[in-house]
């Protein structure tokens, strides 16, 4: 009886070890198990992705900083800055359609850049990227901070887009192929103010297909930075900065950028608008206190009010208690946790 026990033992030994073989084999149809994604967020991180988003505003890069100029040695700062603070750049069309990459932890921010001015992207005599210039500088910061994406869009004013014909359409060619962007503002840098229906139907519409003819074949110039920020004082004319004809082309614009004065919504936001977006001046000149570093340090005193994402497009995370200010569509989870 004890050598029967005995040998029943062994075999349940051998039946426990074989099964725990396979438990490492795949199951019959060969799934992986799921995990629920919501699983690999990490709460402890406080995502909140009702908070705001800087959309940044440059405009030169030179020389001496002015006004609308920054210099050479500020722009790195400014990159150096948003890294070491957790702020990694998404593009300006990810965030009005509310695809949101940026990684667990981080918060998006937006680079613009208007006018299409050369000192925004210039090539040297010997043909190379001058790295003095935007694009030069943002290269590089990329190179060297590579989970600092290459995320900007330039805002082209008026013809020959970065002032060196020869290469404008290498370098718009270039510049998107790396993942930037090109927008539309405006043939004249007209003041929209006083403009006419079909005054901004040509200088937009002109504008846009102008642009279109030094971009890859299917890309869409569609984002509008207004010149001077200026809206035309007849509201009814509003909707021409969306959407018109010039001649036989149609444009439609899926954001519309204003000049001032503080951090954009969350595209989840109930009161989201991507028809009129504030922007945050890049400088450190005459920003009355509504410049770039005045908002990274009320957002240092003020965590809880950025954008942190949770490092999936597809979950939208928040606080419980914000969840009355989202609004989202049924592509979208909402996941929410309760505030420590
Ligand atoms: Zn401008």
């Amino acid at each position: 009886m004890l050598k029967r026990f005995a040998m029943l033992g062994l075999s349940l030994m051998i039946l426990a070890g074989c099964a725990k073989e396979v438990e490492n084999i795949p199951n019959e149809e060969n799934v992986p198990i799921e995990v629920d994604p919501k699983e690999l967020i990490d709460l402890s991180l406080k995502p909140n992705e009702s908070g705001k988003i800087m959309i940044l505003m440059y405009h030169n890069i030179g020389e001496e900083e002015q006004t609308w100029t920054r210099t050479v040695d500020n722009l790195k700062k400014d990159l150096e800055t948003l890294y070491e603070k957790g702020y990694r750049p998404i593009s300006l069309s990810d965030y009005v359609t509310g695809n949101i990459t940026t990684e667990l932890g981080y918060t998006p921010v937006v680079l613009t850049f208007d006018d299409g001015n050369l000192n925004n992207y210039r090539y040297l005599e010997d043909g190379s990227l001058d790295p003095n210039c935007a694009v030069g500088i943002l290269v590089e910061f990329n190179r060297t901070h590579p989970d600092f994406p290459l995320e900007a869009t330039f805002f082209i004013t008026s013809s020959n887009p970065f002032k060196q014909s020869q290469y404008a359409k290498e370098k718009v060619e270039a510049l998107i192929e790396m993942g930037m962007d090109i927008g539309n503002h405006s043939k004249d840098h007209m003041n929209f103010k006083d403009a006419s229906k079909d005054d901004l139907e040509e200088q937009l519409g002109y504008q846009a297909q102008y642009l279109e003819t030094f971009t890859p074949e299917g890309y869409r110039v569609n984002t509008l930075a207004l010149p001077y920020g200026s809206r035309p004082k007849n509201t009814d004319l509003e909707i021409y900065l969306q959407k018109g004809q010039y001649e036989d082309y149609s444009y439609e614009n899926i954001a519309i950028l204003n000049v001032g004065w503080y951090p954009a919504l969350s595209p989840y936001h109930v009161d989201f608008n991507a028809l009129s977006l504030p922007r945050v001046r890049a400088s450190e000149m005459n920003v009355d206190n509504v410049g770039m570093y005045n908002y990274l340090s009320y957002f240092d005193n003020h965590p809880e009010e950025k954008f942190i994402s949770d490092g999936n497009p597809d979950i939208i995370t928040i606080p419980e208690d914000l969840v009355d200010k989202l609004t989202i569509n049924e592509s979208k989870e909402l996941y929410t946790y309760p505030r420590q």
